[in-house]
């Protein structure tokens, strides 16, 4: 009798394509549920014994690997601009911040998350209190493709730094980015499959949701970010979502003009306004009005697609922004520059509209495009109110000189950037994240170590003392003293 041969399972695959020529960049396997439970499953083993090398030692790997990172540098911006078309230097600068994110996620992570003593209070004066930040084990990081790098590296740095193990699901337009991180960082983590790469399309994601993770940190859109919640609802695994934006920037009569067109125009355009953070929409009080638009359309004509940002990466985007300018424009909208025939077949031109309904698509809605919409506004009250009534908050920009700080304090966002853009992004040690529809939790400084740790607390009791509360031998004048304490300690009559 002869045994039949057992035929090795036919994978699936896909191709990524450079978005500016479809030429194939990579070809990579479609993983399935089954391939993701392996790999969870595998990373639940790595993740003891990378917790078991502590703080320094995650340290060292973590600094060896931004070393590779910055030596090859070049190689890495390669792949980020074939898979999304974005110029070397765009891609060289989303890199560099992710490196100096390693470098600070590595360098802090004791001090943020090693042991460290509290006060136990007054009643407990006899006890010593402490508490330190475990790992949760493994953390699922799945991320968009508009900046490759620096976003989801925004989640696995600071698990791994925390002492988690990451199984990575790349965005299926940059898988090819996701691979060269994983395949960089075992090269100075060989021992155990501490970060792990599974690709594939949203069911690759949803199988990673539901593999019994720890937690699941996601960027990306809304309409995903609701999905995911209610998947990981049903084992009740926490969530960090990171998504979308309609990032306002405002403009006080006392700005530096110059400065708040510059930010106007790159905060719109760079990366052809495929940017969660990107500005799409700018409010300038009336007395300045005139005069920023013309700056602005001035160094509009500057901006050349294909020149200073690439194509849209993902093809489906362009009928969005086509959409969004058709209707601002049968809604009484006025195009400055770009306008109806903006959108070709894989450029945009950039787009200044002016007189846009505020209930419009383009003022309402995320667009993801190289456009903006300009607004006059009587006095910065209305700014801080129209920049305030969209369902999301993720970041904000303030040009003023007088009231800046105020004027931040009242926008509804998780980051705010006075009078330069994106600078919140670049500050290894802010939290990164929004309020609303944009999603909730943090990445980047202090609170993104966390996000990835959970708190344990400890009480010691250093010498027992002879008025015990905590025992069935509590006796009456126990209580009375009890009472007494309180009382004199906070009854405060008025
Ligand atoms: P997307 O939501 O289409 O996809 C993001 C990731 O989710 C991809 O890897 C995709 O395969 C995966 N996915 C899709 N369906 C899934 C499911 N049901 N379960 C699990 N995973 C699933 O987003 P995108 O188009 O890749 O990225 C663009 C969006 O990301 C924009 O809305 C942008 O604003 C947002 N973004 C947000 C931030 C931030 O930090 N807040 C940063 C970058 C991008």
């Amino acid at each position: 009798m002869t045994a039949v041969e057992p035929k090795p399972a036919v994978q699936d695959t896909f191709d990524s394509l450079n978005p500016a020529t479809d030429e194939v960049v990579g070809t990579h396997p479609v993983h399935t549920a089954e391939d993701v439970q392996a790999a969870v499953a595998a990373a639940r083993i790595a993740a003891g014994w990378w917790a078991g090398l502590g703080f320094e030692g995650r340290a060292d790997r973590l600094r060896r690997w931004n070393g590779i990172i910055t030596h090859r540098l070049a190689e890495l911006c390669d792949v980020v601009s074939k898979e999304t078309g974005k110029p070397a230097g765009d891609a060289q600068l989303e890199a560099v911040l992710a490196i100096e994110h390693i470098h600070w996620a590595a360098r802090n992570a004791r001090k943020v998350l090693g042991r460290k003593r509290r006060s136990a209070g007054l009643l407990l004066s006899n006890h010593t209190a402490t508490v330190e930040y475990q790992p949760l084990g493994v953390v699922g990081v799945i991320g968009p493709w508009n900046y490759p790098v620096y976003t989801p590296l925004g989640s696995i740095t600071y698990a791994l730094a925390a002492g988690n193990a990451v199984v990575f699901k790349p965005s299926e337009y940059t898988p090819g980015v996701g691979k060269w991180l994983v395949d960089t960082f075992a090269e100075v983590v060989p021992e155990y499959p501490v970060l792990q790469l599974v690709t594939g399309f949203g069911a690759t994601g949803a199988a990673l949701v539901g593999a019994g993770v720890d937690k699941i940190a996601f960027t990306g859109s809304t309409a995903t970010g609701k999905k995911i919640m209610a998947a990981a609802a049903e084992t009740l695994t926490p969530v960090v979502i990171e998504a979308g934006g309609k990032d306002p920037l405002i403009v006080d009569s006392d700005a530096d003009l110059d400065a708040a067109a510059d930010a106007a125009v790159w905060g719109a355009f760079s990366n052809s306004g495929q940017t969660c953070i990107g500005v799409e929409r700018v409010y300038v009080h009336e007395r300045v009005y005139d005069q920023f638009v013309d700056k602005v359309v001035a160094l509009t004509r500057g901006v050349k697609p294909g020149e200073q940002y690439g194509p849209m990466t993902m093809p489906s985007q362009l009928d969005v922004v086509r959409r969004h300018i058709a209707d601002a424009l049968a809604r009484g909208g006025r195009a400055l520059t770009g306008g109806a025939d903006a959108v070709g077949d894989r450029f945009v031109e950039p787009t200044v509209l002016v007189d846009v309904p505020e209930d419009s698509a383009a003022v309402r809605e995320e667009t993801f495009g190289p456009t903006m919409t300009i607004a006059k506004v009587r006095d910065m009250d209305e700014a801080v109110e129209k920049a305030n009534a969209t369902v999301y908050g993720l970041g904000s920009t303030v040009f003023s000189r007088a009231n800046a700080t105020r004027l931040a304090q009242r926008l509804k966002a998780g980051m705010i950037s006075i009078n330069a853009p994106f600078s919140f992004a670049g500050a290894a040690s802010l939290p990164f994240g929004g309020v609303g529809d944009s999603g909730f939790g943090r990445i980047h400084g202090p609170e993104g170590l966390r996000e990835f740790a959970r708190p344990k607390a400890v009480a010691r009791q250093r010498f027992a003392v002879p008025i015990k509360l905590t025992t069935f031998a509590r006796t009456e004048k126990t209580d009375k003293l009890v009472s007494k304490l309180v009382t004199g300690l906070y009854g405060r009559k008025r």
